[in-house]
């Protein structure tokens, strides 16, 4: 069927820009309203990348039905046949990869050596949960009784609505949609609006994969006008969002009352611990790394770092120095080494927690303001910025600001680091530096995170190994791996009894 659709999204040219459709049962359609609005670059407001529906309920309401059908066929497809689809959109993918990472870095502003490894993320899982094709391993045990056989199986929830972030627009749709198709679900995916174009260009490889029709469906537009009404439909069996704590509780209480699956994945306040045995240029590349990196706008981004006091000046001054030469800028350009903020809105909240900071005595050690004239003007940028002698109490330690500002704490010993990193509402990532081997292994027991570095920044996950938080972090589940597969199944426990004759379960079990 998938042979008869056009290979990719129409890209009508208005002016400059390409205009995309919704994509529902395999055709790329305009929003019923016919309304539409635009992605521009945040490094250059006058680089419009494209413009998109501008969806409403009534465009969930097509792409759910397209769902729920498809999933009457997509569910007895094999799954190693499903598997195949995977391989060959991975496949495409990689030949793909450098103009998929180039609309990514003018869609939301991430350097391109950041962007190529979202699209690799992204190549990393669909290869991943092919395999799963071929594994989705359930259980064999012996019965109690004679003449018993008994296995669990997975099977699929049915139509699964994902609703996700823009700060790493292929990487994460893939975490949530790979694993949701493996496993015979069907998918209506609603991108953030500041980031739908790396989502169409994962659909186009799908498509061009070979998925049938209807199987993946995606509806563009703002969280209230689709992701609500998609949290909300009645057919929509799962939920899998990615994205602030504050929606995040939104969504989960909209799933509650139906005991819908909800999988949640938030907000993060990671820290680095910078132990006095630490090898400071190897902490100070990670501090600038992981805090910098995506211009500070990761769920796992370190924003706060934890120095014993033993080193705290030699290693600020280091780190200082460091995060000055950064040079800042659009992230096409070969030598830029932080983007913008991805969004006016963004910035703001940055210059907001600037101002708070100041106010709570913490002491600016460099940045601090936005950077809006030269190259800059027509971006949204803001200088990498560090506030030292910090309390682990002060907002700017507590609060996600996800932008590129750092908080660095003094501390006396590990036990006291390990009491802030611990002191916060999230609980996603966190890392030690040190070469004492029983600190690293303390750190990694104590730290209540989902994801522990040692020697490392707190970011750098990998496909294969579960991905997400605690506390505000997250409601249990885990994105990536094998862990993905819980989300997106239910387990059905089969007992075959050939004995011929009633036996009982915990009664009949004597001679
Ligand atoms: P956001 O919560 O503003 O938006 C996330 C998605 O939800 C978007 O698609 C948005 O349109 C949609 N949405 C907004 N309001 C909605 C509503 N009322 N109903 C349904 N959907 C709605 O988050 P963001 O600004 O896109 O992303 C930044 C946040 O994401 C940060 O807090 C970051 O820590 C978090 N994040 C977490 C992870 C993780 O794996 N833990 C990964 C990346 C980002």
């Amino acid at each position: 069927m998938s042979a008869t659709l056009p290979r990719t999204a129409p890209k009508e040219r208005s002016g400059q820009a390409a205009r995309h459709g919704n994509y529902i049962d395999g055709e790329w359609v305009p929003a019923a309203s016919g309304k539409t609005f635009e992605n521009r670059n945040p490094a250059d407001r006058n680089d419009l990348v494209g413009v998109f529906a501008d969806s409403g309920p009534e465009d969930v309401e097509k792409a759910v039905a397209a769902a729920r059908e498809a999933f009457k066929r997509w569910r007895a497809v094999p799954a190693p046949k499903r598997g195949e689809i995977l391989y060959r959109a991975a496949e495409i993918m990689v030949r793909r990869k450098e103009e998929f990472s180039r609309d990514m870095t003018r869609e939301m502003g991430k350097v391109l050596a950041e962007t190529r490894g979202d699209v690799q993320e992204c190549i990393d899982m669909t290869y991943y949960m092919a395999g799963e094709g071929r594994r989705q391993f359930g259980q064999t045990t012996p019965s109690e009784l004679a003449n018993k056989f008994q296995m669990s199986v997975r099977m699929p929830v049915g139509v699964a609505g994902l609703i996700t972030p823009w700060n790493f627009p292929m990487a994460i749709p893939s975490w949530k949609m790979t694993p949701a198709l493996i496993l015979g679900n069907t998918v209506v995916v609603k991108p953030a609006t500041d980031t739908p174009l790396s989502v169409v260009n994962l659909i186009n490889a799908l498509q061009e994969a070979g998925l049938p029709r209807g199987v993946v469906n995606m509806v563009t537009g703002g969280g209230t006008a689709v992701g609500a009404p998609l949290m909300n439909h009645e057919h929509v069996g799962i939920v899998s969002f990615t994205g602030s704590t504050t929606v995040g509780r939104i969504v989960s209480e909209a799933c509650a009352p139906k005991f819908k699956h909800c999988h949640l994945e938030m907000g993060g306040k990671n820290i680095i611990m910078v132990m006095d045995d630490a090898k400071l240029d190897l902490a100070v590349d990670g501090a600038v790394w992981g805090g910098f990196g995506t211009t500070g706008q990761r769920c796992t981004a370190a924003s706060r770092v934890a120095v014993h006091k033993a080193v705290y000046k030699e290693f600020m001054d280091r780190f200082v120095e460091r995060t000055k030469s950064l040079k800042v800028g659009n992230g096409l350009a070969d030598d830029v080494q932080m983007g913008p903020c991805v969004n006016e809105s963004q910035r703001a909240t940055v210059e907001k927690y600037v101002g708070i900071a100041k106010s709570e005595g913490a002491k600016l050690m460099t940045g601090g303001n936005r950077l809006a004239s030269g190259d800059h003007e027509r971006g949204f940028f803001h200088e990498p910025t560090i506030f030292g002698d910090c309390s682990a109490q002060m907002r700017i330690a507590q609060e996600e600001v996800f932008g590129p500002v750092v908080s660095v704490i003094p501390v006396g010993s590990l036990e006291e680091a390990i009491e802030v990193g611990n002191s916060v509402e999230y609980g996603l990532s966190a890392s030690i530096y040190t070469q004492d081997i029983n600190k690293a292994f303390t750190a990694m027991r104590e730290m209540y995170t989902g994801i522990f570095y040692v020697n490392a920044p707190t970011i750098g996950a990998e496909t294969h190994l579960p991905f997400g938080g605690t506390k505000n972090t997250g409601n249990g589940h885990r994105e990536a791996s094998v862990a993905a597969l819980d989300v997106f199944s239910e387990w059905k426990s089969i007992y075959i009894d050939y004995s011929g004759h009633l036996q009982r379960a915990q009664i009949d079990t004597g001679e």
